[in-house]
């Protein structure tokens, strides 16, 4: 339950987790609670055991812990019962009305306007942020009949007609049946299904069966994955509402659907990586779709992985989970290799597809337009002549990664990083991909005043600017962060790539996932070499990850696919077994390399940050705690202090310890006794330090 105290001179909201009769604090230091907000517990005993489970697991602080498994209303100490959520909307004659009649009325006109933006109706706290006083004004509103207070949209309304199921392919039958077994107990499940081999019909047809017995179905997706396409085809399937829930909802949208599941009255819940954290009245399986992705590990604060915390709390309630993938992460693989996570295969693209050829394009001694291959571009005017698609793939976005002087060799430098500025033309400006630093684009060099600055290297813009020019008549959809920003516009994007023929898609990641687009028969990935040599042990896998995704992508309709891959080294090992074997060739060879060189998922990790403003201050920090690691554990492998991999961000100098320790234990148990020794060590007061368990970013 939520308590309001005192603290300071303010007040806060707090958690009462337990009672005690004794305090470890001195009587005349503790002060009473001013008041305690809820009625009964917020979460029931099993999800707040899990929760601290997941504390003790990330070795972060557990007030902190709960508060993020709770929607932002009630983290700010607001009721939890809907009555305080009835909305105001306008009427019919509201809508029709136009503010600028009202101006004797400033109050009334501002509250109109306002209204009409958000015809699905304010809730009081929405509309407190917006206005300063309305109370009055909406009175006066109601009287004219201009509005109406109305119960939230939740659940939304849903079209009746419900679209059948479909006749699952024996694998299918096979993965549904073994999850359908293991019903009731606790078993987790690799679903391992090429892209388009049908395992959002397998999610379905689960879903299916746990809503039939009565039971809550939670399907968590990385943020590019949950589409109104797919929320719209479980509605459709169930002819019932869905409870969304992901970072781009309103506070009171989220605790609508929260509470929707918490009461058992939504009966699917689809989310983002914090949706683990809804509390449920009867839950009965857990699905994990693209397992692998990278988002589902939170970056800062509690740093949990959304799919390990999830199989945790599966296994506490006795019920199954599926980890769907068409590119595991090596960490399920090993666990299914085990046999610890039971395999399924789905080995074939659903109603016929077949999977598409893949090419490596050695750009060796090749012309180059802009960085596109002359046979690739001939390879994408046969498609597009024919009126199919081609989606191009290049993970960055910007005009050009770097300017630099043609005359003495100055570089667009950030100043507070250690990083180019990217070149952004549409906008004019140099921007830091990394702090959010930006500038004018300088005519001349700052350095030596010579006009002749150009760009070097190449972003998303400026393919899109070389194909316009190469191909004139076929239109150029962009899809990146700069083209995405306002609300919607992604979704527009899309829309038009399934409307049209004959155009060229070119994209970030944002295009890599998940979208399915029958029309389109060619894939490039313009830039392989991005990922071959990085420092970062994962980079490998990310990157087979990321080629196999886009391919997929490919040929998803009738018309066989194609998929080249530019790079300049066509003979690497890694791309060589990915082509010639597939990815799951690639990720057995991959094991046995992170078995070699002792790495995850062979041992366990967790690393150890630091920064501040001088650069001494972490590396001595991060060393003296190295140092008593060492003293303390000496069979945990203790790697650093070395600097970060971007060793300047934002100001501050990073650097870090990387331990590994065979036995998970061993590791929990020195990261405990690290915290301890960080208490009482003064130099952990001067930087700003954190503890990240199984890390999946090394930057
Ligand atoms: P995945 O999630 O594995 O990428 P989907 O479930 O989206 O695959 O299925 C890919 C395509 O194949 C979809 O258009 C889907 O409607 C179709 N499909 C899936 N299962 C079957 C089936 N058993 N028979 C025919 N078509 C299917
Ligand atoms: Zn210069
Ligand atoms: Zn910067």
């Amino acid at each position: 339950m939520r308590v309001r105290v005192p603290f300071g001179r303010g007040e806060k909201i707090g958690l009462l987790l337990a009672l005690a009769s004794q305090a470890a604090v001195p009587r005349h230091r503790l002060k009473p609670a001013l008041a305690v907000l809820d009625a009964e517990p917020l979460l029931d005993a099993p999800l707040l055991d899990w929760l601290c489970w997941v504390n003790d697991y990330y070795h972060h602080a557990i007030g902190d812990t709960v508060f993020t498994a709770l929607p932002r209303i009630l983290r700010r100490g607001e009721a939890t019962t809907m009555k305080a959520f009835r909305c105001w909307r306008l009427t019919d004659e509201g809508l029709a009305q136009r503010p600028e009649n009202l101006s004797r009325a400033p109050r009334q006109a501002a509250l109109v306007r306002l209204l009409q933006q958000h015809p699905q109706g304010l809730t009081p706290v929405e509309l407190g942020r917006e206005l300063a006083s309305w109370r009055s004004a909406m009175q006066a509103l109601r009287k004219k009949g201009w509005v109406a207070s109305v119960a939230p949209l939740w659940p939304r309304p849903v079209p009746p007609s419900r679209s059948p199921a479909r006749q699952l392919n024996a694998e299918q039958v096979r993965a549904v049946e073994a999850v359908e077994a293991a019903r009731g107990r606790f078993a987790c499940f690799l679903l391992d299904g090429v892209t388009g081999s049908g395992k959002t019909e397998v999610y379905l047809a689960l879903i299916e069966r746990v809503l039939a017995a009565g039971e809550q179905a939670l399907l968590l997706l990385p943020e590019i994955g949950l589409t109104p396409q797919l929320v719209g085809r479980f509605e459709a399937r169930f002819g019932r509402p869905v409870a969304v829930l992901h970072s781009g909802l309103g506070d009171s949208e989220r605790l609508r659907a929260w509470l929707a599941a918490r009461e058992g009255r939504a009966g699917i819940v689809i989310g983002t990586r914090s949706a683990v954290f809804t509390p449920f009245a009867r839950l009965g399986v857990i699905i994990v779709d693209e397992e692998h992705d990278a988002s589902l590990k939170q970056q800062e604060g509690l740093r949990y992985h959304a799919r390990d915390i999830a199989v945790a709390r599966a296994h506490r309630l006795g019920i199954p989970v599926v980890l769907g993938s068409a590119t595991p992460s090596l960490e399920s693989m090993a666990n299914a290799l085990a046999g610890r996570f039971h395999l399924l295969r789905l080995s074939r693209r659903a109603g016929g597809a077949s999977p598409p050829r893949i090419e490596r394009l050695d750009l060796k001694h090749q012309t180059l337009r802009e960085s596109l291959a002359e046979p690739l571009l001939r390879q994408a005017a046969e498609h597009l002549e024919r009126g199919e698609q081609v989606l191009l793939f290049l993970n960055r976005r910007g005009y050009a990664p770097t300017l630099i002087c043609h005359q003495c060799g100055w570089v667009g430098q950030c100043r507070r990083c250690d990083s180019h500025l990217t070149l952004h033309q549409e906008a004019g400006r140099l921007r830091c991909h990394h702090c959010g630093a930006e500038c004018p684009v300088p005519r001349q060099c700052p350095q030596c005043g010579n006009p002749d600055i150009r760009p070097r290297g190449f972003g998303t813009e400026r393919i899109e600017a070389a194909l316009r020019e190469y191909f004139p008549s076929h239109p150029v959809i962009r899809i990146d962060r700069d083209t995405t920003r306002r609300k919607g516009s992604l979704q527009a994007l899309l829309a038009q790539v399934r409307n049209g023929e004959g155009q060229i898609l070119l994209g970030t990641q944002m295009l890599a996932k998940g979208h399915d687009f029958p029309n389109v028969t060619l894939v490039a990935i313009l830039d392989a070499d991005q990922g071959l040599f990085s420092t970062d042990f994962r980079a490998t896998e990310r990157l087979a990850q990321l080629i196999v995704q886009v391919a997929g992508r490919a040929g998803r309709g009738h018309k066989r696919g194609r998929v080249v891959i530019q790079t300049h080294h066509p003979d690497h090992p890694l791309l060589e077994t990915l082509v010639e074997q597939g990815y799951q060739a690639f990720a057995r060879s991959a094991l046995e390399e992170r078995r070699l060189a002792g790495l995850p998922p062979f041992r366990h990790a967790a690393l150890f940050r630091a920064e501040a403003p001088e650069a001494v201050l972490p590396q001595a920090f991060l060393e003296r705690l190295a140092g008593f690691c060492r003293r303390i554990s000496p069979t945990v492998d203790c790697l650093g202090p070395a600097p970060s991999p971007m060793e300047r961000r934002a100001g501050r100098y990073r650097a870090q310890v990387l331990l590994l320790a065979e036995r998970r234990q061993l590791l929990h148990r020195t990261v405990a006794r690290l915290l301890d020794y960080i208490e009482q060590e003064k130099l952990a007061r001067r930087v700003r330090w954190s503890i990240d368990v199984d890390p999946q970013d090394l930057s």
